[in-house]
């Protein structure tokens, strides 16, 4: 089959790996001159089950009261005019009940921890590079209830398949030696040993050039246009340079997939969720935290990616504005720097920003839709990277006629 993936982030990537490896001809069309050039190209690093909770929890109106007015909220809403952004909104707190914040949680940990054991695949397979560790995931607490929330938590993700240990301060500087330079007061932690850690842009152009060598074609700075239907089928796609015909396309574009898809009627309730990081060189400095860290408190994660400190957090609902504000981006670096001081040269942090495809449940979009060759993979989230390689092989399997692997119930367009 032709298959035609539009899309060449870290999720529109991986979706091709497996396509390929399945026998199916594969292209893939990119408007930037590269793979993972937007959402992909600085994103916290983590691979991280252990953070498959969605947003949406039960917390997150009231958290969402005592940050309005503040600019240096780790949410940040700008009122706006935006009528798709108000349903959105409504149907974000929706999921906001007890009830479906444990949906939620059971949906994105099985595709999690499917997907962080196919990267392991992947790695053997290709023999790619990309920074990676298999050091742990480690989530800190300053305050005694978080803490034991989190710890209780632990054991729900735990029962569910997560692994995790509960830590005390003196046990996190035994397995973290940066906390012992840290000024920081951590009070404990869980630890989630088998999550992992890697750069995603460097593992998407590594697997560009892997597949490309198998023959994958890539189309860069080629921008997808509209798509041509007969009847419930697309017969091509239009781009600025060519109409393409495929046998199936699957939409990979991160949080633009629903302008493609809105004039065939097919509604994606996706929303760009912007985020800030920041990434610091190491070399010559020992202060660094060679675990991934999430920081509860600052909702920010600290990540090792070879001779750079990736720190990446902050959610701002603001269209699809990826301009970076300084204070915003100053106040990421600040904190990291106030908690590692000897991490490494603050001064010359590189400061980048990108829209996650969020999805009101947090949970991503994958599989048919009501067009017989049509196929979604798309709406990520803040978990795009974690969830890349299990909702890659989800996909192809679909494609290709087989049975996935796991459960993928509810995690369709059909949902909404
Ligand atoms: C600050 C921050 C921190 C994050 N940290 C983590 C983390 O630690 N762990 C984790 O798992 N996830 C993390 N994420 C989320 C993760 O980065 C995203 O979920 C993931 O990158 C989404 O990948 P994607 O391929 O769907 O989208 P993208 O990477 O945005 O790819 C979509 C592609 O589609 C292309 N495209 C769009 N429109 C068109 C068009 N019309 N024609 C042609 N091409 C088009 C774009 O050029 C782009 O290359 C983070 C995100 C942010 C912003």
């Amino acid at each position: 089959m032709r298959v035609l993936v539009l899309g060449a982030g870290v999720v529109g990537v991986t979706a091709a790996y497996y396509l390929q490896k399945d026998g199916h001809n594969v292209t893939v069309i990119d408007r930037q001159s590269g793979s993972g050039l937007e959402t992909s190209f600085a994103n916290g690093g983590q691979i991280s089950p252990s953070n498959a909770a969605p947003w949406a929890t039960p917390e997150v109106p009231k958290q969402m009261l005592k940050w309005i007015g503040r600019n240096d909220a780790p949410l940040l809403y700008r009122m706006r005019l935006d009528p798709k952004l108000w349903a959105w909104s409504l149907r974000f707190l929706a999921n906001c009940t007890a009830q479906n914040f444990a949906k939620n949680t059971v949906k994105n940990l099985r595709l999690a921890l499917y997907s962080r054991a196919l990267l392991q695949d992947i790695r053997k397979d290709t023999g790619i590079q990309y920074d990676y560790l298999e050091r742990g995931i480690l989530k800190v607490f300053r305050n005694e209830r978080d803490f034991k929330n989190a710890a209780k938590q632990g054991n729900i993700l735990r029962e569910l398949g997560s692994d995790n240990q509960v830590l005390n301060a003196t046990e996190i500087k035994n397995l973290e030696p940066a906390y012992n330079t840290s000024p920081d007061k951590i009070i404990g932690g869980i630890f989630t040993p088998e999550d992992e850690s890697g750069d995603a842009f460097k593992f998407s152009i590594e697997l560009t050039t892997y597949l490309a060598s198998l023959g994958v074609d890539f189309r860069f700075t080629e921008t997808v246009k509209s798509l041509k239907t007969v009847g419930n089928r697309i017969v091509s796609i239009i781009t600025d340079k060519a109409s393409i015909e495929g046998d199936a396309i699957v939409v990979s574009m991160g949080s633009y997939s629903p302008f493609l898809l809105q004039p065939l009627g097919i509604k994606l309730p996706i929303q760009p969720a912007k985020g800030y990081s920041v990434t610091i060189p190491t070399a010559g400095h020992n202060g660094a935290p060679k675990i991934s860290i999430t920081d509860e408190d600052y909702k920010i994660v600290f990540t090792r990616l070879g001779n750079r400190m990736r720190v990446a957090g902050t959610v701002e609902f603001n269209g699809y504005d990826t301009q970076i504000n300084e204070e915003r981006a100053n106040s990421i670096n600040n904190i990291a720097q106030s908690l590692f001081p000897n991490a490494g040269d603050y001064a010359k942090a590189e400061f980048w920003t990108g829209l996650r495809p969020l999805t009101p449940d947090c949970v991503p979009i994958i599989g048919p839709t009501n067009f017989e060759n049509l196929f979604l993979n798309t709406g990520h989230g803040s978990l795009g990277w974690t969830m890349c390689a299990g909702s890659a092989k989800v996909l192809s399997d679909i494609i290709s006629g087989r049975i996935p692997e796991i459960d993928i119930s509810d995690i369709g367009i059909n949902r909404f």
